[in-house]
C-alpha cells in the first residue's frame, strides 16, 4: 500500500479491497467481519437492547492518553453501557481525507482494535470513504454498536427521584483539558492525559452487585455542568451539589484557571454519573472504587422535591448558586 491515502483506496474496487484487507481486516479482524459480507449476521443477541451512535471528530487525532481510535470504542461502548446493557457488537465507518498518512492510519485502527479487545466488544461490520484533500480533517470515524440490557428497569435520565444519592466514578474535565492543552502546545509541570476508557465493565458490576440503579450517564461534551442539568430536567427534580466534593485534578484545575476555563463544563470521556437511594450508594461507591475505571468515585450531592430541573451549587464558601448548562460550544472537536 501507499505511504498516503489516495482516492483510490475509497474507489470499491481494487485499492478499496487491499485497504479493507491489509489494514482493517487485519487489525479488526473476526469471523464476523472476516467474511466481507454486505451486513453481518447477529443470532446471539436478547432483547431488550441497547443501540448507540457518535462520531468522532477530534483535533488533534493522537492527544496524551489517547487518540481518536480508542476513543470512538470508548465513546460508543460507554453511551450503550449507560443503559444497564452489555455492549456486544460495533459497526464503524471511516472518512478519510486524501493525503493521510498511512502510518497514522494503522495507528488508529491498531488502537481501536486493542479498545475493543479491553471491552470485550467485536467490530463486525465497517465502510471505508476517501474525499479530497480539505473535505474532512485527516481522518473522521463513526461507531454505532449493539448490547444485551441487564438491568430491570434500565437506568434512564428520567428516573432520578428524591432521596437519591449523585455519585461520580472520578475527577472531571481531565479529557476536555488533555485537549485543549495540547491544541494549544501548552505543557503543565504534572501530565494531563484523557481519561478516555471503556467504562462497561464496572457498569456490568454495578448492576449485578447493586442494582436498583435510577440514572447512568457518561458526562461527555458540556461536561459534568450540563451533564446534571440534563437529567435533573428530564426528572423533574432539584439536584443539590457540593462543590467541594467535585473530584478536579490539582493540575486540572491550575490549567483552566490559567486558559480560563471551568472544569465542570469540560468533556470527559471516562467517568460517569450514578444516581442512586442512598441507602445503596455506600455499596455502589465500595464496587467503583473497587474496579480501576472507579478509583475517584464520589458522593457529590443528592436529588430533592425543590425547583424542578435546577441544580443548585454549595459553593466552598458555603454559598449557594444555580449551576447552569454550557451555553453554545465551548471547545468545538473535542470528541
Ligand atoms: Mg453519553
Amino acid at each position: 500500500m501507499s505511504e498516503k491515502i489516495i482516492l483510490d483506496y475509497g474507489s470499491g474496487g481494487k485499492a478499496s479491497q487491499r485497504l479493507i484487507k491489509e489494514m482493517f481486516v487485519r487489525h479488526l479482524g473476526n469471523p464476523w467481519l472476516n467474511r466481507l459480507d454486505d451486513a453481518a449476521l447477529i443470532s446471539d443477541l436478547e432483547g431488550p437492547l441497547s443501540m448507540s451512535t457518535d462520531t468522532f471528530t477530534v483535533d488533534p487525532i493522537f492527544f496524551p492518553g489517547g487518540d481518536i481510535g480508542s476513543l470512538a470504542v470508548h465513546g460508543t461502548v460507554n453511551d450503550i453501557a449507560m443503559l444497564g446493557a452489555i455492549p456486544k457488537y460495533l459497526s464503524c465507518a471511516f472518512i478519510l481525507e486524501e493525503g493521510l498518512d498511512m502510518d497514522d492510519l494503522d495507528k488508529i485502527v491498531s488502537s481501536m482494535a486493542a479498545a475493543a479487545r479491553n471491552a470485550g466488544v467485536l467490530i463486525i461490520t465497517g465502510d471505508t470513504k476517501v474525499v479530497p484533500r480539505g473535505a474532512v480533517d485527516k481522518i473522521f470515524i463513526n461507531t454505532s454498536g449493539i448490547g444485551s440490557v441487564i438491568a430491570e428497569p434500565s437506568p434512564s435520565g428520567s428516573s432520578a427521584s428524591p432521596g437519591d444519592a449523585i455519585l461520580v466514578s472520578g475527577s472531571i474535565g481531565d479529557h476536555g483539558l488533555a485537549i485543549l492543552s495540547h491544541r494549544q502546545g501548552i505543557s503543565f509541570e504534572t501530565d494531563i492525559l484523557s481519561d478516555s476508557q471503556a467504562l462497561n465493565h464496572l457498569i456490568v458490576r454495578l448492576i449485578r452487585e447493586v442494582g436498583n440503579i435510577h440514572v447512568l450517564r457518561d458526562p461527555t461534551r458540556g461536561g459534568l455542568a450540563t451533564t446534571l442539568n440534563e437529567i435533573a430536567q428530564q426528572s423533574e427534580v432539584e439536584f443539590f451539589i457540593e462543590q467541594d466534593r467535585i473530584p478536579v485534578r490539582e493540575a486540572v484545575e491550575g490549567g483552566c484557571s490559567f486558559l480560563g476555563f471551568d472544569p465542570l463544563y469540560l468533556a470527559n470521556e471516562g467517568k460517569f454519573i450514578c444516581i442512586l437511594p442512598e441507602k445503596f450508594a455506600d455499596k455502589a461507591l465500595e464496587i467503583m472504587r473497587s474496579d480501576p475505571a472507579g478509583l475517584g468515585a464520589v458522593k457529590i450531592g443528592h436529588v430533592r422535591e425543590g425547583r424542578k430541573g435546577k441544580v443548585v451549587l454549595k459553593t466552598p464558601l458555603g454559598g449557594h448558586r444555580l449551576l447552569d448548562m454550557l451555553e453554545g460550544e465551548q471547545l468545538p472537536r473535542i470528541c
